[in-house]
């Protein structure tokens, strides 16, 4: 089977238009909500080393105003373009909406391969094009709110909030201005490794639906599922880490130099260490190498994350995929050839939308924590712990029993932030998973996961239009 080309704008549309026949909206209001509403070219010059003026093109896509602010990253490439970016912005309004995070979607890019600038350049470039961005006030805590992607990180985050704060002098809600700042800079505990665990999260709540794992001829639950992970980067890392220490088996690990494979469970952070040192995944001891990386892609196991890139599954290799239950973790892994292959065959694909939807749901806690300018835990933790201590107190006075100290320190924690983060997360993830289900339950025509998260992110949208009488 082979591929079509679509634009990127145009793949999200398709996706949109084949869930849209499941839901009762008029054409127009549809219309309305797949359009970009505000799209922002900025061409803006800095001077590089050398001395040399060079132009820089940038965009600003604010996909959906249903909901303020706006919320997406910003990424630096050398491959960004309008089209990209716009989709982009798409994903994110579907995303947040699917994960009940009050955002509309946004993104950003700037078209450089940041590998080719200083770390000064680089710095002049953020920080002009936020100048720009607050010159057509296209960022602030309530108007739209950037946050790292592709080639950007803490860093760049932390150059965009020092130029907010010098040119808007006072506001008292600046630090909400961009999410995925550095802890010292109001950012949040947990967000590093929060797209991972949302990925974690999202695959475990699906092996505990009875009737998904009876299709599948899986037992319920994660514990001693096989996986296999595409991509040691941020979000491959961290879910494979949270998948080992759940009990599942991660029986292999895929980078571009190549994978590895062990049946009876590789330890994550083990090999990472070992690609660390050596430079390659390839020879860690007591596993087998495969030479070839997209070959593990292909091997027999319960659950595959590709976590890596997009399209790396597409109408050639799909027929040749064993796993029972793909999680995107990736933007975009599967083409939508791959899609109508699963769909067929009953694969279970969890689709990026929902799946890798952890980062922007804990985005959206340091967006609260800003404006609440308090880090969560603070008021409870202290109490909490002195009420547990009683009951704690009581319950061996009365029973004349004494607990163990390791279960005394469990009893008696009061909530950091970070537990609070996990928490919030969890139970973000376990809602979202129920929503699309029961959305795919009501309607068996729908074809698979993916279009069924679609569904339930039009209604929503869709509805509040129709709330604020829009459309009347
Ligand atoms: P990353 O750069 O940290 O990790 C990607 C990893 O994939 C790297 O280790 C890289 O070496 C590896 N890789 C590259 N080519 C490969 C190949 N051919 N085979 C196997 N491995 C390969 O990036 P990331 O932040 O983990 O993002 C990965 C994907 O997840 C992207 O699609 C990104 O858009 C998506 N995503 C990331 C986040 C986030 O919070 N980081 C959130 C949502 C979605």
């Amino acid at each position: 089977m082979s591929d079509k080309h679509y634009s990127f704008f145009g793949a999200v549309e398709r996706s949109f238009d084949k869930a849209a026949r499941f839901t009762k909206w008029d054409s127009g209001l549809l219309n309305q909500i797949r359009q970009c509403n505000s799209v922002l070219q900025l061409r803006f010059p800095i001077k590089r080393d050398n001395g040399e003026i060079e132009v820089i093109e940038a965009y600003r896509v604010q996909h959906s105003h249903h909901k303020t602010p706006c919320k997406g990253g910003i990424r630096f490439a050398a491959e960004v373009n309008q089209d990209e970016v716009m989709a982009l912005a798409a994903l994110m309004t579907y995303k947040c909406t699917i994960v009940n995070v009050p955002f509309g979607g946004g993104k950003g890019g700037i078209k450089i391969d940041p590998k080719k600038y200083s770390a000064g350049e680089l710095e002049r470039i953020t920080r002009r094009y936020t100048s720009e961005l607050i010159k057509k006030n296209f960022i602030g805590p309530g108007t739209d709110v950037p946050a790292p992607d592709y080639g950007t990180g803490e860093r760049e985050m932390s150059w965009i909030l020092d130029t907010y704060v010098s040119m808007r002098p006072g506001e008292v809600d600046a630090a909400g201005c961009v999410t995925g700042k550095p802890i010292t800079q109001g950012g949040v505990r947990g967000r590093r490794e929060a797209t991972g665990l949302g990925v974690f999260y999202g695959t475990r709540e699906v092996c505990n639906i009875p009737d998904i794992m009876n299709k599948l001829g899986l037992p319920i639950g994660i514990e001693n599922k096989r996986v296999v992970v595409q991509g040691l980067g941020n979000v491959g890392y961290w879910a494979a880490h949270f998948f080992q220490k759940a009990g599942a088996k991660v029986i292999a690990l895929a980078e571009y130099e190549g994978a590895i494979v062990d049946e009876k469970g590789l330890d994550v952070e083990a090999v990472f260490q070992h690609r660390k040192k050596t430079g390659s995944i390839l020879d860690y001891p007591g596993a087998t190498n495969i030479k070839k990386s997209t070959e593990a892609l292909e091997l027999d196991c319960d659950i595959l994350i590709p976590a890596a890139l997009e399209n790396v599954i597409n109408g050639e290799n799909a027929p040749r995929i064993k796993a029972k239950i793909i999680g995107e973790g990736a933007n975009g892994p599967l083409t939508p050839e791959a899609d109508d292959h699963f769909a067929k065959k009953g694969t279970i694909v969890i689709p990026d939308m929902y799946l890798n939807a952890g980062g922007v749901t804990v985005s959206y806690f340091e967006w609260l924590k800003n404006l609440s300018h308090v880090r969560y835990g603070r008021m409870e933790k202290r109490f909490t712990e002195n009420v547990n201590s009683s009951i704690l107190n009581q319950l061996e006075e009365l029973t004349g029993k004494k607990s163990n100290d390791h279960a005394r320190k469990l009893i008696m924690h009061g909530p950091d932030e970070v537990d609070l983060v996990y928490s919030g997360l969890e139970e973000t993830m376990i809602n979202a998973t129920h929503e699309i289900m029961n959305a795919w339950r009501e309607n068996p025509a729908i074809p698979d996961m993916r279009t069924a998260a679609y569904v339930v992110a039009i209604n929503k949208v869709a509805t509040i239009y129709a709330e604020l009488g829009i459309f009347p």
